[in-house]
């Protein structure tokens, strides 16, 4: 099954933003993408009128709390749960594989990795089962090694400090160990004075949300040198203007000046944070100082290139020139199959 689809413009990855576009997918994958050309019949051909980008990908998210079918319908067509009970996180990434699936391709962590008692084991939308309650660290190695066989993309550590009890440093460096070892990145949680650093000094590989409370210049060079941080901005203000927002977009204007990598994520599930791609996000990642191109980089699941996955959207006007432009989505693509023509 083939679908080739032309727009009067596109964004098909870093540095490469042309008119009259033309993406050519085979099943799943990309088989061409680039200037409109006058390639053999396809199965199915669409011509937009906009805007035409990869997908994008929300790297923070609960699934369960929100509606997949929703979600790939605002144009979001991957995402990775960052804390859900396992047996039901990684049946449900099994099946989002299918066609049958009606969501986005969901990739996940499984539980959230933490001390006894602590964060998010007694935390109202927490199900049993989104916290593991370490218990030494050869039980943190024995814990990451299950959730890498069950197919875990990273493993998520709870340093929250101001909610209960934190894993021990030993555990922590086991845990860390044990993921390396098996090649999956660390991505921390961390709230309480001194947390940020903690994760720092024990070689984590990722914050799931900018914090939110202010950090050193000191610290956000170390940050921006050894660890990405995923945005989560909006919330900290849901639109409002807060105390927390300030200092998150301080923090994150600062790392990304530091050369930081930053990745778009909502922690769609937490709060009133729609379904979709999350135009406010996108605003406060602006107002951090991302430039228009950076930010496309930072929430797309892949650029347009050849094999990469069939996974496109299209807009009615280019979210380069004004972000907003994700408020209106017309096309959804995911996995070379059309979800949405509006
Ligand atoms: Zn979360």
């Amino acid at each position: 099954m083939t679908l080739s689809i032309r727009a009067a413009s596109a964004w098909l990855g870093p540095g490469r933003s042309i008119e009259n576009a033309q993406v050519v997918c085979d099943g799943g994958s990309i088989t061409y993408a680039g200037p409109a050309t006058p390639i053999g019949d396809a199965d199915e051909e669409l011509t937009v009128a906009g805007f035409l980008m990869p997908a994008v990908a929300d790297r923070h998210v609960h699934i369960e709390l929100s509606d997949p079918a929703a979600v790939v319908r605002g144009g979001v067509t991957a995402v990775r749960d960052l804390a859900w009970p396992p047996e039901r996180i990684f049946a449900l990434a099994d099946a989002s594989e299918m066609p049958s699936y009606r969501g986005p391709l969901v990739r996940a962590a499984g539980p959230m990795l933490t001390g006894h008692g602590g964060y998010p084991t007694k935390a109202t939308w927490a199900p049993a089962g989104t916290g593991r309650e370490l218990a030494g660290p050869e039980d943190s190695v024995k814990a990451v090694a299950e959730l890498a066989a069950r197919g875990a993309t990273a493993i998520k550590v709870s340093l929250n400090a101001e909610a209960g009890p934190t894993p021990t440093d030993a555990e922590l460096m086991a845990l860390r160990d044990e993921s390396h070892r098996l090649e999956l990145p660390v991505t921390a949680h961390p709230q309480g004075a001194g947390q940020v650093e903690r994760a720092l000094g024990a070689g984590v590989d990722e914050l799931a949300h900018t914090p939110w409370t202010r950090l050193s210049d000191e610290v956000i060079e170390s940050c921006a040198a050894r660890m990405r941080i995923v945005s989560t901005l909006d919330i900290h203000s849901y639109g409002r203007d807060t105390p927390e927002i300030r200092a998150a977009i301080d923090n994150l204007r600062r790392f990304h000046a530091a050369g930081g990598t930053v990745i778009y994520g909502t922690d769609l599930g937490n709060g009133p944070i729609p379904a979709g791609i999350h135009t406010r996000e996108v605003l406060l990642l602006r107002d951090a100082g991302l430039e228009p191109e950076e930010i496309l980089q930072a929430m797309v699941r892949a650029p347009l290139d050849l094999d990469a996955p069939a996974d496109l959207i299209a807009l009615g006007r280019s979210p380069l020139d004004d972000p907003a432009a994700f408020d209106d989505v017309r096309l959804v693509v995911r996995a070379g199959r059309v979800i949405v023509t509006r």
